[in-house]
């Protein structure tokens, strides 16, 4: 009898933690990097663990887990968002933290990066609930975050009533009013017109360029968008706006697609009375992971980690791969999708728009002085367009992909500023 054929299994390590390590490793190489310095720029600066005690409604009580991982601050206050999400793990907030390093040093702001994450399902919890489990992190957190130490905001699962929570906790514990404490705040709290659409009008920027890179008309264009939340639907949105055919999304209940292109407002009407994409007038419902393999000229990663892997890499068709999510792309996909011809623009340079419009924030807060909607975006898209350039250089340079280049200048600045700061004492 004739042995079965079983398809060759690929074994890809998916630890976010051990990814950002490669992700860094590749790029230091490059830049013959000191061992003794790559020993510091590697590692998490400091790390809080948490156990948070909340009284649920119903009298019991619950402990959750949290973290606060800061990275580095040789360039300056630590900065980045907090994620409520079941799947939050140690190793998961530890790469999140170093991606923020990397993503203000490519855009040039004067951060570090830091990142916090509490293993929980928000859907799952009252709103009372949900304000004493964030009041009590930011307590807990309060004695090392501070508008000139670590500033929070908004990631997956928080918002900006979050962030005034966070906020007021600890304003409340130190006497004074913080709104530059976190970013991503209510306008009427101190938050920057045009922070809610950042993630994704900054994606919007980069997606510009590399068309124009690439000899791609973007009011020709079509598009994916895996994920439709902030950044996702803002991004969905915006492109619409710019002529270009969204052919499918998906949210966490599972994807849609139209060839001839979804009315995005529409659908954001349907998702806000729905709760989901699916079911939308005129769409065929088809599985999260087939939205990345749509034929199109730019795909969206908006959701989680390691979306595109060394199992459906391969099977990716867009020319452009913008990451509005952080780390959606596994090493090995990486390489398969430069071998393929795929222009990837990484995380760090794609949603570099959120930290971008967030420092804005942070300056208007510490001047007590407030800029215009235009004024925020004309700043953005400058911020922007020098990144993209500046990241296309330095891969063009070192005949690399656009990841490794982002990596190479980033870590460059960071490794400059902290030879320059020197090793205490
Ligand atoms: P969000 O909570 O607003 O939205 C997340 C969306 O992803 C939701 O629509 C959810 O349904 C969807 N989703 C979850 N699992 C999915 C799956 N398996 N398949 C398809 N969709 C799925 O979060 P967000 O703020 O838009 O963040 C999304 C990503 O963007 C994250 O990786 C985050 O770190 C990154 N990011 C966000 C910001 C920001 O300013 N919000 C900035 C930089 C990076």
């Amino acid at each position: 009898m004739a042995a079965i054929q079983r398809p060759l299994q690929v074994e890809e390590d998916l630890n976010p933690f051990r990814i950002a390590m490669r992700q860094f490793d590749t790029a230091a190489d490059h830049l013959k990097l000191d061992a003794g310095l790559r020993e510091v720029l590697r590692r998490p600066h400091r790390a809080l663990t948490l156990s948070l005690p909340v009284k649920m409604d119903n009298g019991s009580i619950r402990v959750f887990e949290g973290f606060r991982v800061q990275h580095s601050n040789a360039r300056g206050p630590c900065k980045g968002g907090i994620r409520y999400h079941p799947s939050v793990s140690f190793d998961e907030v530890k790469a999140l933290a170093s991606w923020m390093t990397w993503k203000c040093a490519t855009v040039n702001i004067p951060f570090g990066g830091a990142k916090g994450g509490i293993i929980c399902d928000p859907h799952k919890l009252s709103k009372g609930e949900l304000e004493r489990l964030t009041r009590r992190y930011a307590y807990e957190i309060s004695p090392i975050i501070g508008p000139d130490r670590d500033i929070p905001a908004p990631d997956v699962y928080t918002d900006s009533q979050v962030m005034a929570w966070i906020m007021d906790t600890y304003s409340m514990t130190h006497g004074n009013n913080a709104p530059g404490v976190v970013t991503g705040k209510p306008t009427f709290l101190g938050g920057s017109l045009g922070r809610n659409e950042a993630t994704a009008r900054g994606c919007l920027f980069v997606i510009r360029a590399a068309c124009k890179v690439l000899g791609i008309e973007v009011g020709k264009a079509t598009a994916a968008v895996q994920g439709f939340g902030n950044a996702g639907s803002i991004a969905a949105e915006l492109l619409a706006a710019d002529g270009v055919k969204i052919v499918a999304v998906s949210d966490s209940h599972g994807g849609i697609v139209n060839r001839e292109g979804l009315d995005v407002q529409a659908l954001l009407k349907h998702k806000r009375k729905s709760g989901t994409v699916l079911g939308f007038p005129g769409a065929r419902q088809i599985s999260s992971g087939q939205v990345l393999e749509q034929d199109c000229d730019v795909l969206i990663p908006a959701a989680l980690e390691n979306q595109i892997t060394l199992e459906n890499a391969s099977r990716i068709r867009a020319r452009i791969v913008a990451e509005a999510a952080n780390g959606p792309t596994t090493p090995g996909a990486d390489a398969v999708l430069h071998k393929q011809g795929t222009m990837v623009l990484p995380d760090i340079l794609a949603n570099a728009g959120g930290v971008t419009v967030s420092y804005f924030e942070w300056v208007q807060d510490l001047q007590e002085l407030f800029w215009e909607e235009d004024d925020v975006n004309r700043r953005l898209e400058k911020v922007m367009a020098r990144a993209f350039d500046n990241v296309h250089r330095t891969a063009t340079n070192y005949k690399v992909d656009m990841r490794t280049g982002a990596y190479i200048l980033a870590i460059d600045r960071v490794a400059t500023a902290t030879s320059a700061r020197g090793i205490w004492p």
